[in-house]
This record gives structure tokens, C-alpha cells and sequence, in this order.
């Protein structure tokens, strides 16, 4: 069986902690390889060997390190295909939306190739009497990124791309789920020219993420997972005197105003709900219509939609979406179901029991449909992360502004309307960190920034963009006067704050 190892310092590396975590093919269900889970002695190898390395890459240009964020961009080009199949082949979505997924991580790395300009500092001249006050940005040293099976490519590109082109060394711990990819991103970085050690992939679990925790080397720690572990990673690292940003889990809604083009919407909310099976923390599994004639019409509507769509393996150029990544999820999302069963809320069409031919042990299950949602139940409040599409009806806008601004998630949220004022209105009073105003997965472009609100995310700084510079990089303001002794002789000595007169 092939085994999923190490990269560290420029190598593949070989661990010895004798543990292995399986990797599946979704389509089949069978396992098809294991990943080596480090130890904390494999990790705190791995930092130092990035501390060693980060002291000159810390040093060199920063038109030298965009420069190679452009070869690392021109050769994950290159290797598009191969990386999309490899991530299919172990997450499960179609290889589609797999390009997709590296496609969104290279547009951060597209970004990094601009960090010269990014990094420039700020400068005042004559702040005081031949005084001049700058600033600038400097890279933290070694720091790490934990990233979920969901988006193997994207995701930590989004950390790496930023962190690495600000002059840091970068640790990366990979979903054990799908851990491939990022091996090979991290290949493709050493082929770039990137110094060895600036870029390595620890495999691993729990043992390898609380060894990164606590590694008094590590100064930084961005975190994207589901929430408990996310709360659990931003307080731990956090306690450690780290700086850390930790994205959670969501539970996106998509309001719909009755002048809204139902068409649209239903185009729109089927590949938000039911695209990558609904595993994405920016999918829309909660759709809220406003009043009841604009609910009849979309559920109508949704149905034949859902009848349409077609579920298959990763690699049916012709499927919308393809298995959820393991055994254990596909029960959790059917468990899931029925709660919403057990609750009260009306089952409109049950994706159980969908099985596709010739792949029956694959991890597939078909697109859902409730109606009759209630914000009191659990299956709304909690994050499903499947093919799972909730209706909770309101009849006003009040009403429907108030269902995303009072759940416990608040990553995204999308409003569906003709109507600017109204919609504007939403942009700015619905308590949710990204809003897509006639767009169903409003995932910001690499140069703004990503990030939820409440238990979306802990810490306060988001991914990417200026947002990304400012978490890894620490700043450091300069004041500085050069005084000519023999024409303005010395001055005393002042025992109170200097302020400026
Ligand atoms: P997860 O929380 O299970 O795993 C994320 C990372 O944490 C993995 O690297 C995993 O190895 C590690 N981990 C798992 N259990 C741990 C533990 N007990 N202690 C320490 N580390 C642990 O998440 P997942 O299932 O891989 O990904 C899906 C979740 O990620 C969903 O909740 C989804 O909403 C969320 N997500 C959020 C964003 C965002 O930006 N807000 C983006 C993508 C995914």
C-alpha cells in the first residue's frame, strides 16, 4: 500500500511514529493508501530545520521572493491536471471543481507575487524637529498552518502564499483525509527555488497539532476546521503567547426577496447547496424565502431542480457533485436527516437512500430537501456540511434578517433581490462577515479578505489580502533624529512623556 510521508526540509521524510491514518477513494470506499502521523519530536525536527532556513529567506529581497511565487504559480499551471485528479481522487468532489479549489489558491499566490509593494512601509517626515517616524513589516520567523480536508489546495495557499512570500518558514499540517496534494504543492515550491525547509508538510493528527501549539518556535498558527476545534486551537495557542487566527465551521443562509429572478435563484442555490456534496463552509444549506407565495414557488421549482442534478463518481465529467469524503460523514449527514424528521420539519425529497451502480460501498448520498424548518430546531442550528438544503420560511424582511444574524454561525449569507435598497440595507445590518448580494457563494477575490463572524471564526484577523500581510508579518515604527551637536548643542535631559508641541 502507498504511503503518504513527510516532506521536510526540501525531501520526502520518512516518520517512525508507527502510526498511520487511512485515506479512502471515496467512490469506492476503500482504503488506497495511509498517511504517517508525526510525533512531537518529527515536528519539532521539522521547525528547526525551518528556523535554520528562515533566517536567510527572511533576509533575501522581497522582489526575489515574489519572484519565486511566480515560478510556484507557472508550475502549478503546469501540473493543474495531475493535482486535480490526485485531490479528486482522495476528497472525492469532481475534478471540476477540484481545479476549482487550486485555481482560488493561486489567486492568493497571484497576490503574493505583489508583496514587494504589499510590505512597503509607512513614512512621515518631519513628525517632530528633525524627526522622522517609519514603519515596517517583518517576518514573524517559523510559523504553521492546520487546514481541513474540504479544501486541500486552496486553503493552504491561502496561508502559505502570504506567509512564505512575507519571508517566513512555513510549517503546514494537512488534513490527514486527503494529505496528497499539499505534498505536492510543497515539491513544486522547492522546484520554484524556494530554499529547503521554507515550505514542509508535517503529516498528522491531534498529536502533531498540539506539538505546534505548544512549540515555543512557532509564532504564528492559522487554523480553518470545524468550530470546537478551532475554539480549542485559538485558546491553546493563544495561552502559548501565539498569535493565532482559527476560521470555523457555518451555516451560510440565502434569503430570498419575492422580486427576486426565481429562475436564477434556483440555478443559483442548487450548486451553492449541493456543489463539492455541501462541503463547503461557504455552500448556502439554508435558503429563507419571503412570504409564503415566494416559498411555494421556489419549492416547486427546487424539486425539479433537485430531480435533474446528477451525482457520480469524482472523475463523470458529467456529475454535479461526487461522494462526501468518508463512511463516517455520509452517516453523520443522514443522521442529520432524520433529526430534522424526528423535529417536526417536512422531508420534501430524501437523498438516503441514493446508491449509484457499480460504485454501492462508494460514500455517495443524494441531494435533500426540507421544508418547514424552525430556527429552535438542532438540525438547523448545527453545521451539516452535506447535500442538505433547509427552508425555513419567514414572512417578513425583518424576519429574514434576523435568521442569520442571531445563529451561532456567521461566515457568509446571500440575498437574493432586484431591489438595490433593500439589499444594501441587508449588506450593512446582517450580523455575518461576507455578504453576496445576488451572488450565492460570496467567497471574497485573493486581494480582499476572508473571514467569518461569531463562531465562524476566533481571533481577529482574516486570510489573505492586506488582512493576511498584517498576520504574518509583526510591525515595528522607527522614530529617528539626527541631531547636529555642534550647531544645536545638547539638549537636557526630560523627565516627562515627550509630546509634541
Ligand atoms: P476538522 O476540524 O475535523 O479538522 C481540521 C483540522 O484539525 C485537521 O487538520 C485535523 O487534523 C485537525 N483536528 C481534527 N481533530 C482535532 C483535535 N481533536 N485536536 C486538534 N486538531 C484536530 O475539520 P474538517 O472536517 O477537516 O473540515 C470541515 C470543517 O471545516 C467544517 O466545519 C467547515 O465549515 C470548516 N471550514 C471552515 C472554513 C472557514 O474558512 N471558515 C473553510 C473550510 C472549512
Amino acid at each position: 500500500m502507498r504511503d503518504v510521508r513527510h516532506f521536510v526540509n526540501g525531501q520526502s521524510f520518512e516518520g517512525r511514529s508507527g502510526r498511520f491514518g487511512d485515506i479512502f477513494d471515496p467512490n469506492t470506499g476503500l482504503v488506497q493508501a495511509r498517511v504517517q502521523l508525526a510525533t512531537a519530536d518529527e515536528l519539532d525536527a521539522a521547525v528547526q530545520q525551518a528556523a535554520r532556513a528562515q533566517i536567510g529567506w527572511g533576509a533575501t529581497n522581497p522582489q526575489r521572493r515574489a519572484r519565486i511565487m511566480f515560478d510556484f504559480k507557472r508550475l502549478v499551471e503546469a501540473h493543474m491536471g495531475e493535482l486535480a485528479e490526485l485531490l479528486s481522487s482522495e476528497h472525492g468532489k469532481v475534478v471540476a471543481d477540484s481545479r476549482g479549489d487550486i485555481q482560488r489558491g493561486l489567486e492568493v499566490v497571484e497576490f503574493a507575487c505583489g508583496i514587494p509593494h504589499a510590505l512597503k512601509g509607512e513614512y512621515t517626515e518631519g513628525a517632530g524637529p528633525g524627526i522622522d517616524v517609519y514603519s515596517m513589516r517583518q517576518p514573524l520567523g517559523v510559523v504553521a498552518g492546520i487546514t481541513p480536508f474540504n479544501f486541500p489546495a486552496m486553503i493552504p495557499m491561502w496561508m502559505f502564499g502570504v506567509a512564505i512570500a512575507c519571508g517566513n518558514a512555513f510549517i503546514l499540517k494537512p488534513s490527514e483525509r486527503d494529505p496528497s496534494v499539499p505534498v505536492r504543492l510543497a515539491e513544486l515550491m522547492m522546484e520554484a527555488g524556494a530554499p529547503e525547509g521554507i515550505l514542509s508538510v508535517v503529516q498528522g493528527d491531534k498529536v502533531a497539532v498540539d506539538a505546534i501549539l505548544d512549540h515555543p518556535l512557532i509564532r504564528a498558527v492559522s487554523f480553518v476546521g470545524s468550530s470546537d476545534i478551532a475554539n480549542y486551537v485559538y485558546a491553546r495557542g493563544a495561552q502559548n503567547g501565539k498569535r493565532v487566527q482559527a476560521m470555523g465551521g457555518a451555516k451560510n443562509h440565502g434569503i430570498v426577496l419575492p422580486d427576486a429572478d426565481m429562475d436564477q435563484v434556483v440555478k443559483d442555490l442548487a450548486g451553492a447547496a449541493f456543489g463539492s456534496a455541501g462541503e463547503r463552509c461557504m455552500a448556502l444549506p439554508v435558503v429563507v424565502p419571503v412570504g409564503q407565495k415566494t416559498a411555494d414557488a421556489l419549492r416547486t421549482r427546487m424539486i425539479a431542480e433537485i430531480d435533474s442534478l446528477r451525482v457520480g463518481v469524482s472523475t463523470d465529467a458529467g456529475a454535479q457533485y461526487g461522494p462526501v469524503v468518508s463512511a463516517a460523514h455520509r452517516q453523520r449527514i443522514s443522521d442529520y436527516i432524520q433529526t430534522g424528521v424526528d423535529e417536526g420539519a417536512e422531508l420534501v425529497v430524501d437523498g438516503r437512500d441514493f446508491r449509484l451502480q457499480g460504485f454501492e460501498k462508494g460514500f455517495f448520498i443524494g441531494p435533500s430537501l426540507f421544508d418547514h424548518v424552525k430556527p429552535g430546531m438542532k438540525s438547523y442550528q448545527d453545521e451539516i456540511f452535506g447535500p442538505v438544503l433547509q427552508m425555513v420560511r419567514a414572512d417578513t424582511f425583518e424576519e429574514a434578517l434576523e435568521l442569520p444574524s442571531k445563529h451561532q454561525y456567521g461566515n457568509g449569507v446571500a440575498i437574493f433581490t432586484r431591489n438595490g435598497r433593500a439589499a444594501r440595507e441587508f449588506a450593512a445590518r446582517v450580523d455575518v462577515g461576507m455578504v453576496g448580494i445576488n451572488v450565492p457563494i460570496p467567497v471574497p477575490v485573493a486581494y480582499h479578505t476572508f473571514g467569518g463572524w461569531k463562531r465562524s471564526a476566533f481571533g481577529d484577523t482574516n486570510q489573505h489580502g492586506m488582512e493576511g500581510v498584517k498576520f504574518w508579518t509583526k510591525i515595528k515604527t522607527v522614530t529617528a533624529r539626527w541631531p547636529d551637536a555642534a550647531s544645536e548643542g545638547h539638549t537636557d535631559s526630560s523627565f516627562v512623556i515627550p509630546t509634541m508641541k
